[in-house]
């Protein structure tokens, strides 16, 4: 029996396209190949979790997956049981993920017919940061051990190509002498050999050597979000192209603020005074302060949005909320007089309770609702 895709994800029938994709991200992250390596379960959960969100993800899929279940996609479309590969999962989901993750040795990765030059593979690290660190974009300077042409190292061209990667074949048929091209395999069609081998590089004369790079993170980034940087990953062979580095974000929690995509949320704690007299309240924002004005008389529960003061999107395109959440604390322990006074306020009909319907609690807005 299959296991249901909402189940997998963990998120109810009626979820948003948003808290499926958020669902996802942090299954991807949980399962991660780069969290899990070798682990063979971790793997399958990423699978599933992967074929969960291709499916959810697509609301003409979805709705069809709510109509009919797994019969929807049986008989060569979807993934005929989770048989998608690693590298299908990290290119069809670029927008989470970022780029491709893949890329292999010396002499792989080539343009089709003649000279491949050779391409280093990509690295990913992850780094984690704090929420002050997303609000303002930081630049953060990571070692990296990187895999570099070993110094000393010398390529020459290949002397079984000449260079060109591919050699000839000629071979006898029934139908005569067919010629064919095959990659060169003593260079394996870089059309590069290596000349010296320094003591203790490898077979293509690298070594691995710890390198700081600076890495530049902007504002507004995620939980799960991937940025490279070109160039930065394993160098290559003689005249090849540097890998990537694949950057995975990880964000910290925070003490006073709840992220909600990029809104922020605060809890505002005031006195019963404060909240009877009205008052102006300085903030510490992640980046700089900002003023809220609390009118007299405002309620317990009640949230005021300062627009703009939430954290911005990482493409520029505007700037989340923040959502100050009002709540009156109530003294533990009175003294005599102020005992005396608000046992006298008992009778007072201004002190007792009179909701209007913005002052109503979520439960009562939700009994509302249904009457
Ligand atoms: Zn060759």
């Amino acid at each position: 029996m299959k296991q249901d895709y909402y189940e997998i994800l963990g998120v109810s029938k009626n979820a948003s396209a948003s808290e499926i994709k958020k669902a996802y991200r942090k299954k991807a992250i949980q399962f991660h190949p780069d969290k899990n390596p070798d682990d063979k379960k971790a793997e399958a959960n990423f699978k599933k979790a992967a074929e969960a969100y291709e499916i959810l993800g697509n609301e003409e899929k979805r709705s069809k997956y709510d109509q009919y279940g797994h019969a929807a996609f049986e008989g060569g479309q979807g993934f005929g049981g989770g048989s998608m590969n690693m590298d299908d999962i990290f290119s069809q989901f670029g927008d989470i993920f970022g780029s491709a993750f893949g890329g292999g040795g010396f002499g792989s990765g080539g343009f089709g017919g003649g000279q491949r030059r050779s391409q280093g593979s990509n690295m990913r690290i992850r780094v984690k940061l704090t929420l002050e660190e997303i609000a303002k974009g930081v630049e953060k300077k990571i070692k990296v051990p990187r895999k570099v042409q070993a110094p000393g190292v010398q390529y020459g061209t290949c002397s079984v190509c000449n260079g060109a990667g591919q050699v000839m074949k000629i071979t006898n048929t029934i139908l005569g002498r067919m010629q064919t091209s095959a990659v060169c395999s003593s260079c394996n069609g870089s059309g590069q050999n290596l000349l010296n081998r320094p003591p203790g590089s490898d077979a293509n004369g690298m070594i691995k050597r710890e390198e700081t790079v600076s890495i530049k993170i902007p504002a507004g980034v995620e939980e799960g979000m991937q940025l490279k940087v070109s160039g930065k990953g394993n160098e290559a062979p003689a005249n090849g192209i540097s890998g990537d580095l694949l950057v995975l974000i990880e964000e910290l929690p925070h003490e006073v603020f709840v992220r909600e995509s990029n809104h922020l949320h605060y809890d505002l704690y005031v006195s019963i005074s404060e909240a009877s007299l009205g008052v102006s309240k300085e903030l510490n924002l992640l980046d700089g302060k900002a003023r809220i004005k609390l009118e007299p008389g405002i309620q317990s529960g009640k949230t005021l949005r300062l627009r703009g003061k939430g954290l911005s999107t990482v493409n520029g395109y505007g700037t989340g909320d923040l959502l100050v959440h009002v709540n009156v604390w109530t003294p533990k322990k009175l003294n005599k007089e102020q005992y005396q006074f608000f046992e006298k306020m008992l009778e007072d009909p201004n002190f007792i309770p009179k909701p209007e319907k913005s002052d109503k609690s979520f439960f009562e807005k939700v009994k509302d609702m249904f009457a």
